[in-house]
């Protein structure tokens, strides 16, 4: 497990990932990076969290080491450990222990997902302390300059078990994201997908109206990645009926009275 590490990377940012700014969240980055404080992303899924944090890393010049975090990641698979290479036992570092030895930027992806022994390993980090203990080998990594925490979550799960405790949040600079404005997100969608700025705009007012549904029919808003994946099909020619069924409705449920319900909606709109 050695989570991605993003080569496109340029001192001058000039090769940044596309990033629509929503607010001032650039700002607050940079200023968190600045003073060495950890950052936690608060939003649902496809809202732009993860292209937010390597546009960032891009402008600011930084290495990104990603880590997708899930039900079996452990504080192992972040740190490292020894793996047999050659007949040699050799100690390999994971994702976080680079990050913090070359003062990169480390962002977990939906973090309330790894193990419980993950939110031990971060605590040290995120306090003025700014240490990585390896037990494994007996060091006490100081965290390079430059090196930035960034996790991010989505607080709207319903299992109340995958919340992050006080404890751990407390210990973060915290910012909320949610789906781009009507405007950004057609412009997003552009951008993203190629597409004409009608047929963007009548996308995302059917994105507009299946959010309306959230806490009804369904458990989460339709994400703009979606959105962005319906453009790209129309783009590449498929039938507008066909991507947007395909993009926009089969991934939301596996109802068949709310899919019925789903199509209605959308006939009404396209
Ligand atoms: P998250 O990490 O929140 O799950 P992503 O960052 O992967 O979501 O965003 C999903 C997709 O949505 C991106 O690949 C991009 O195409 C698009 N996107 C969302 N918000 C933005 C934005 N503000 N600027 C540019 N692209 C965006």
């Amino acid at each position: 497990m050695h989570g991605t590490f993003d080569k496109n990377i340029r001192k001058d940012g000039a090769s940044a990932p596309f990033y629509l700014p929503q607010a001032d969240e650039c700002d607050l980055f940079e200023a968190a990076h600045d003073n060495n404080l950890p950052l936690l992303l608060k939003g649902p899924t496809g809202c732009g969290k993860t292209r937010f944090v390597s546009h960032m890393a891009a402008k600011l010049g930084k290495k990104l080491y990603t880590v997708a975090c899930h039900d079996d990641l452990s504080a192992a698979d972040l740190i490292g450990r020894y793996l047999l290479k050659g007949g040699e036992t050799v100690w390999v570092d994971g994702p976080l222990t680079r990050a913090v030895r070359e003062g990169a930027i480390c962002y977990l992806d939906e973090v309330v997902e790894a193990r419980k022994d993950v939110t031990v390993v971060l605590h040290p980090l995120t306090d003025d302390r700014r240490i990585l203990p390896i037990d494994r080998t007996g060091e006490e990594l100081e965290a390079a300059p430059g090196f930035m925490l960034v996790a991010s979550y989505n607080p709207g799960y319903q299992n109340i078990l995958k919340t992050l405790k006080p404890s751990t949040r407390q210990r973060f600079l915290a910012m909320e994201f949610n789906f781009p404005a009507f405007d950004e997100e057609v412009q997003i969608v552009m951008q993203e997908s190629g597409i004409g700025k009608d047929r963007a705009a009548l996308l995302v007012r059917l994105a507009g109206k299946l959010r309306a549904l959230k806490g009804q029919d369904l458990e989460e808003g339709i994400s703009t990645r979606l959105i962005v994946y319906a453009a790209t099909m129309i783009e590449k020619g498929m039938p507008v009926e066909r991507a947007v069924q395909s993009a926009m409705i089969e991934p939301l449920t596996d109802d068949e009275d709310v899919k019925l319900g789903l199509n209605d909606l959308v006939a009404a709109v396209i």
